[in-house]
């Protein structure tokens, strides 16, 4: 039996992305699952284009959020506080743009406001949008920071992400327990060193 190619336009003459149907993103499961060596026709994996397309939906649905606009409602009426704001251990669940796998872990979030703050589950949402559309741990951090910085002009933003990769855990290197941690700092908290010290030893306790 001959397969037709299926080859979608994925992307536009202005690089924009043209989204597959749905039809197209199963046919592509089932290609992977071939390629594995499977038979994506067995009984076992019939209906596993399916769940895999509907994981995707929610491991890849920071792609149609804006944290912009999470962080968009801010209150003035602070009276006074101008002091760290700090969430820890906030749940990443992220995957990796070279191998597309997961990788887990806590974000710690601060920021100093200046005049204004925003609802702190904004913060954790903030990390839950990028978390959720592919990048590097690297790329991940800085994409908190600049949100916050940007919308909030705050005095300072302090990001800490601890995770472990599971492209380095199940592949590659193999290597278990290895866990990466990125931080970006900006404003006071890149030039007041005792600032950035407290955010470390309260984020990592
Ligand atoms: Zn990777």
């Amino acid at each position: 039996m001959s397969v037709t190619p299926v080859k979608p336009v994925l992307v536009g003459e202005n690089d924009e992305v043209i989204r597959p149907s749905r039809e197209q993103a199963l046919e592509a499961v089932r290609t992977l699952l071939a390629w594995a060596g499977d038979n994506p026709d067995r009984p076992g994996l019939i209906d596993t284009p399916k769940r895999v397309v509907d994981a995707y939906g929610e491991w890849f649905d920071g792609y149609d959020a804006d944290a912009a606009k999470e962080l968009s409602r801010t209150f003035e009426d602070v009276q006074g506080y101008d002091d760290m704001v700090l969430l820890r251990d906030i749940e990443v669940e992220s995957h990796c743009e070279h191998h597309m796998a997961p990788f887990l872990g806590k974000a710690y979030v601060a920021y100093i406001p200046n005049e204004k703050v925003v609802g702190i589950s904004k913060l954790a949402r903030v990390v839950e949008i990028y978390s959720r559309r592919l990048q590097t741990q690297e790329v991940l951090t800085n994409q908190i920071a600049d949100a916050i910085e940007s919308n909030l002009q705050p005095q300072g933003v302090a990001i800490l992400i601890d995770a472990e990769h599971q492209c380095m855990t199940t592949r590659g290197v193999h290597h278990r327990h290895v866990s990466t941690i990125t931080t970006r700092f900006t404003g006071v908290f890149k030039t007041d060193a005792a600032l950035k010290d407290r955010f470390l030893k309260l984020a990592k306790g």
